[in-house]
């Protein structure tokens, strides 16, 4: 067992859970409900808490962490800003399409789910000027305490800020603040650790409990999802490369194929980071000067795929439970799944854990990542070369325009 991957770890999990959950639900029904109680629901639950106890110390060191590097005065110059609004646009244009797509194609239509016992809040789901006033919290401790993510994250970048304007008098601060982070990471790869369990109980009470409708759906998630990462490469990238870059898209990813490739075997844009590096000073020829800025930073806060995750996703839960989304909760995801996105951490899993925030915003229960959680890690594959494709997208469209600039003067 121990020389398997993680990945073929969890796809056998998801495989035997898938038997297990349709064998107990057709022919044995009283033998499902006695191991869902005693085995299935506790782990699923287990592993869903362990996720959920990271989530808000994950998103504050990690966004301070990065906050206070992007604020180096030297950095965030023209290029900053422009590397900045092109990430935040991107990432708003990915989610769009993942709603427009999981509108169309309805992949949680049809099969129905139980809402769970603990009522979900959907009245209480706030309008856009609520969300959008409530961004600033009035403590930052209840916040936290509340897990309130977009007051968290406003919080953090503040802070972050505030770190960078002070320099070297808070270095003891950023040396804790890396550390703190550090051990967060370490701490999600200890829980992904025991995702190929949690991918069998989790499948095994899903399917056991919906029954046979549930994996169609969980397949048309799944077709939705990819179909997204798709249309947003090919539509978004290429017109950015072909109007802002005079880049031939086509070339590009084909140059881009062993960066994704790595993003595809480790399910992080952190650890792909050293390749994308590479991949864009060799390949692209775009100079250290802007790669060492646009990249490392991307990694961290750039993350379309993850975006368009978290947007079929809460479409999908929300048509699981029947529970109906309007335009102005649709808007609502637009804004926390850029937010989610940018918050999470570039590790496995991880966007997975910021989608608790994306669901809350509307109302929707939480538990609903219960059954996108058991198909997540192949997701999360495809996810994170999206995210790693955007990074470069980005670096070429920044490079040219900076190349641009310097021949003018010239
Ligand atoms: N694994 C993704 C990344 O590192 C983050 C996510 O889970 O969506 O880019």
């Amino acid at each position: 067992m121990k020389k398997l991957s993680l990945t073929t770890k969890i796809l056998i999990g998801i495989i035997l859970g898938l038997i297990v959950g349709v064998i107990l639900n057709l022919f044995l029904p009283e033998l499902f409900k006695l191991l869902n109680n005693y085995l299935f629901d506790p782990i699923s639950v287990l592993f869903i808490k362990a996720i959920k106890m990271v989530v808000v110390p994950l998103v504050f060191f990690s966004l301070v962490a990065g906050a206070a590097g992007i604020a180096d005065p030297k950095k965030l110059g023209r290029i900053g800003i422009k590397t900045i609004v092109l990430y935040i646009l991107t990432t708003a244009i990915a989610i769009t399409f993942a709603l427009i797509l999981a509108n169309l194609i309805e992949p949680g239509v049809g099969t129905s789910i139980e809402k769970p016992a603990e009522k979900p809040k959907i009245e209480t789901a706030p309008s856009m000027k609520d969300t959008l006033l409530n961004i600033i919290p009035e403590n930052p401790v209840s916040a936290m305490a509340n897990a309130d993510m977009l007051q968290i994250i406003f919080f953090a970048l503040l802070f972050g800020i505030g770190m960078a304007l002070l320099g070297n008098k808070v270095d003891q601060v950023r040396q804790f603040i890396d550390q703190g982070n550090e051990i967060m990471l370490r701490l999600v790869t200890i829980i992904m650790a025991c995702a190929p369990y949690a991918a069998f109980a989790l499948m095994a009470r899903a399917i056991g409990q919906a029954g046979i409708d549930l994996i169609g759906s969980m397949a048309w998630y799944m077709i939705t999802l990819i179909l997204a990462l798709i249309v947003h490469m090919g539509i978004t990238y290429s017109a950015l490369l072909s109007l802002f870059a005079k880049y031939n898209p086509i070339q590009f990813f084909k140059k881009m194929g062993r960066a994704i490739e790595v993003a595809f075997t480790t399910s992080s844009s952190a650890a792909t980071l050293p390749v994308t590096m590479d991949v864009a000073e060799k390949d692209f020829h775009i100079p250290k000067s802007i790669s060492s800025f646009v990249l490392p930073l991307g990694a961290t806060i750039n993350m379309d795929g993850t975006a368009i995750m978290q947007g079929v996703a809460a479409l999908f839960i929300a048509q699981l439970y029947g529970i109906p989304l309007g335009l102005e909760e649709q808007l609502v995801i637009i804004l926390t799944a850029t937010l989610a996105s940018i918050g999470t951490a570039a590790v496995p899993g991880a966007g997975l854990i910021m989608l608790t925030m994306v669901l809350q915003s509307v109302g929707l229960p939480v538990e609903g990542i219960a059954i996108v959680l058991g198909v997540d890690r192949l997701l999360d594959m495809s996810r994170t070369a999206t995210n790693i494709t955007g990074d470069v997208c980005v670096a070429i469209v920044v490079a040219k325009g900076e190349k641009d600039k310097e021949e003018q003067v010239a």
